[in-house]
């Protein structure tokens, strides 16, 4: 059935997706329309209404992006009593603001990384630290909570309140504050038979000391899709100053959507993803590739959000349970499969 040239092609429910088209309404009816593809990214992001941040995104780079990354379902499940795959598991509701407003990025039951606006990442942080050591049978996570290496550049924080980012989408901003991060997991964790649910906050730290959260916001929404990022997809807790990321794919692929680099490295399609940081319970959280080098998605892992096989682990091939980051929601963990720490 053709449905790449006939936009009058009625469909029935907004923001259904099918191949590159979204159903869409166009004025009384629901038609097929054809969504933004992110193959080429040219776009300028720098934000209007005065930014400080300057340039920001205006970028000549060219990358290809799957083109089931145009659009990404947002995530609306999560539990408080029951892990599965797809359903983050969380301890309790999460608490604090969210942003209540949002533009065309969002449609129905999708929204567009590449129509969503990123707050340049244009300043550079020289004082971030991070380390994770292994001493006996543990291995001691350690940082100040600021980003290193290429997660070093990050949004000019907090957000200028003239910008309309603030002061249409999302007034929740603040800066970026160091904090101690401090944990002894395992340095090569237990498997447990049930999974241990989530907390608010930090999940696990990557190795360029950014602190990762769950996928939903303080209102236990789809945080990638409604929160305003930067062009790394982190942003500060307000109150607090903690620089999080929720989805680890946005901080690569991100660059694919207007972003000039690339502030965490996953790996590539071919091999298995990279090791990207430590959840919590110790285990490792790799970048988006599985076994064969297949680009993973979360109905490929389970319901904590990961798998089982052969990685090297502190330079030895051992089967082991990890984590993988992915496009969809939600991103990282859903669940620990260890014991937290
Ligand atoms: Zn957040
Ligand atoms: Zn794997």
């Amino acid at each position: 059935m053709s449905e790449g040239v006939s936009a009058a092609a009625k469909c029935k429910k907004a923001g259904q997706v099918r191949g590159t088209r979204v159903c869409t309404k166009v004025g009384k009816d629901l038609v097929w329309v054809a969504a933004p593809v992110a193959t080429t990214t040219t776009t300028t992001l720098a934000p209007k209404g005065g930014g400080s941040g300057g340039a920001g995104g205006s970028s000549a780079t060219t990358t290809t992006v799957a083109k089931s990354y145009a659009s990404l379902t947002i995530g609306t499940k999560y539990s408080y009593t029951a892990a599965a795959v797809g359903q983050p598991f969380y301890c309790k509701a999460l608490s604090g603001a969210g942003e209540t407003k949002y533009g065309d990025w969002i449609s129905g039951s999708v929204w567009y990384p590449a129509r969503k606006p990123y707050w340049p990442s244009t300043t550079k942080i020289t004082t971030g630290s991070f380390s994770a050591v292994v001493s006996g049978s543990n291995r001691i996570l350690a940082g100040n909570g600021l980003p290193i290496g290429l997660g070093a550049t990050v949004g000019n924080y907090p957000f200028n309140s003239s910008n309309e980012l603030y002061s249409k989408y999302d007034p929740n901003s603040g800066s970026l504050s160091a904090y101690t991060i401090s944990k002894t997991v395992p340095a090569t964790p237990t498997a447990n038979a049930s999974p241990t649910c989530l907390p608010g906050g930090m999940l696990g730290i990557t190795n360029t000391g950014v602190a990762f959260y769950g996928a939903n916001d303080a209102v236990m929404r789809d945080a990638a899709a409604y929160e305003i990022l930067d062009s790394c997809g982190g942003h500060p807790v307000k109150a607090t100053g903690s620089y999080h990321y929720h989805s680890l794919f946005l901080a690569e692929y991100g660059r694919a959507y207007g972003n000039v680099w690339s502030c965490i490295d996953l790996g590539s399609a071919g091999a298995h993803g990279n090791l990207i940081g430590y959840a919590n319970d110790g285990f490792g959280i790799y970048g988006p590739y599985g076994a064969t080098g297949a680009l993973l998605s979360t109905a490929d892992l389970d319901e904590c959000h990961g798998d089982t096989h052969s990685i090297t682990w502190d330079g030895a091939t051992v089967s082991l349970y990890h984590y993988h980051a992915t496009a969809d929601y939600p991103y990282t963990l859903s669940c620990f499969r260890g014991t937290p720490k």
